[in-house]
């Protein structure tokens, strides 16, 4: 008796899912176990041991495991109208996560952003090039030929701590300095900053 067609090629399907799912859970399973992973982390690695994605901690493929995972729970928190942050509490109303975890991730965010900006004017010097003025609180990052706006829409970014990240991730272009937001300011009104002129200061900016 001969086996129909269809039925070889179902039976060949299966199996193979079956493998790939297999596959899937001896790698979770792998990673989990992996007696390696401080090694990894002290070099640099993905958690898997392949080199990561540039300006990330996980290769594409780690990385993309890790959202499907994230999603996965949220979805069957979200399901239970739970907080999609901690599992337990109710949340706000219209909102996926309680009220701790809105007021904790913010700060988290915060902090995060901080970091951020410290390390990017760390790279392009930490003080104003202008007048010196050394206290973060003042410094920000000016375009050297005044052509952040169109650098802006180019990156089709607003500005803020998104920029700040695509300038880390791009590898801090030399087309950047670090300035107090006076100089910065007055270079940008009046095309170069009072500082530079020794006499006869500037009095209206050009119309
Ligand atoms: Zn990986
Ligand atoms: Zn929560
Ligand atoms: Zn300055
Ligand atoms: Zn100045």
């Amino acid at each position: 008796m001969t086996i129909p067609a269809v039925q070889v090629l179902e039976t060949r399907l299966r199996s193979q899912r079956a493998l790939r799912k297999n596959q899937f859970y001896s790698n979770k399973l792998a990673l989990m176990t992996d007696n390696r992973r401080p090694l990894f982390k002290i070099k640099g690695l993905c958690r898997c041991g392949h080199r990561p994605s540039k300006g990330r901690k996980l290769c594409s493929r780690c990385r993309y495991q890790h959202l499907a995972q994230k999603q996965r729970r949220q979805k069957i928190l979200e399901g239970k109208s739970l907080c999609i942050i901690c599992g337990k509490n109710k949340p706000t109303k219209n909102k996926k996560y309680c009220e701790t975890c809105a007021v904790q991730s913010k700060l988290r965010h915060q902090e995060w952003r901080r970091k951020l900006y410290d390390e990017v004017l760390a790279h392009y010097g930490n003080k104003c090039v202008c007048c010196g003025e050394s206290n973060k609180a003042f410094l920000t990052l000016d375009h050297i030929n005044n052509d952040g706006a169109a650098h802006r829409r180019q990156l089709k970014t607003k500005g803020g701590y998104r920029f700040y990240r695509l300038m880390k991730t791009q590898g801090y272009p030399p087309i950047l300095q670090v300035m107090c937001y006076n100089c910065n300011n007055a270079k940008r009104i009046y095309g170069i900053c009072p500082h530079q002129q020794s006499s006869n200061p500037l009095q209206h900016p050009p119309a």
